[in-house]
């Protein structure tokens, strides 16, 4: 059976096939999700499967011990060398600045990602990707405790979601939210802003566009975001990460409506 990773860089291809415009960054995205998948099999191997339930995490830790650092910053050069030659040319050149700045101010700036929750520049981005396989590697050997909550955060390592998925649930459909960081999937009711908690629904219009319209752009008029659910009860061959980045016209569209989006994707858009 394919990784998930394969997965997407397969569905990456595919949408790169169908929309010209998106091609050349889903081609760097095929990229990282390649890097990201050796990379997760690498730290499984790495870092054996602990068995004792006592040592079974809730949340991501809020930093990385020196034994993950030290694992973790030498695996980080080949990555800047694959986004200096595959990336979009700002983020190349970022690189390759980074590249000669060398391993300590590499395991800063990893340190300092793994902390942020709320990324917003490109060097936090870069660092972003290279530590998400780890991320979702600890989130799938956790056990996530469900919250109540209106404000949408990612249950097991606080982030906002960067995008929704809506699934086929009994008659209907329900919608889940995405972390931008760790990938957790989680519940989250449909007519409520995960930015504010909005529930009155006249707040809270729905757009699509013919080109995407499985794509659901659903936006709050209380905070002014947005976020973007792929309907996987619309187009069930969607892999909702990939298809969120293809997307990116959307987002031009919504940002042309004074609304900001609610977490950016992991390629920073
Ligand atoms: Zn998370
Ligand atoms: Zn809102």
């Amino acid at each position: 059976m394919a990784s998930p990773w394969q997965q997407r860089i397969q569905r990456a291809h595919e949408l790169a096939s169908i929309h010209a415009f998106a091609a050349e960054i889903l081609g760097f995205y095929a990229d990282v999700a390649k890097f990201q998948g050796e990379l997760h099999v690498r730290l499984l191997a790495a870092f054996p499967v602990r068995s004792a339930s006592a040592e079974m995490r809730h949340e991501l830790s809020p930093e990385l011990s020196p034994a993950e650092l030290s694992e973790l910053t030498p695996r980080f050069e080949p990555f800047l060398s694959l986004a200096e030659t595959h990336g979009p040319k700002a983020l190349a050149e970022l690189s390759r600045e980074l590249r000669a700045r060398g391993k300590d101010s590499w395991s800063g700036l990893l340190q300092a990602t793994w902390a942020a929750h709320s990324p917003s520049d490109a060097q936090t981005f870069l660092a972003l990707a290279f530590l998400q396989p780890y991320a979702e590697l600890l989130r799938s050997l956790a056990s996530l405790r469900p919250r109540q909550q209106t404000h949408a955060v990612c249950p097991f390592c606080n982030r906002k979601p960067s995008l929704g998925v809506m699934r086929q649930m009994g008659d209907g459909a329900a919608r889940s939210l995405i972390c931008s960081f760790c990938l957790a999937e989680w519940q989250f009711r449909r007519l409520v802003c995960p930015g504010c908690g909005e529930e009155n629904d006249k707040k809270l219009p729905v757009f699509t566009a013919s080109d995407f319209d499985y794509i659901r752009v659903e936006c709050c008029d209380s905070c002014n975001t947005y976020i973007k659910t792929v309907d996987l009860t619309k187009n069930g061959h969607a892999e909702p990460i990939v298809d969120e980045l293809a997307s990116a016209p959307l987002d031009l569209w919504a940002r042309d409506r004074g609304y900001a989006k609610l977490q950016s994707n992991l390629l920073g858009m």
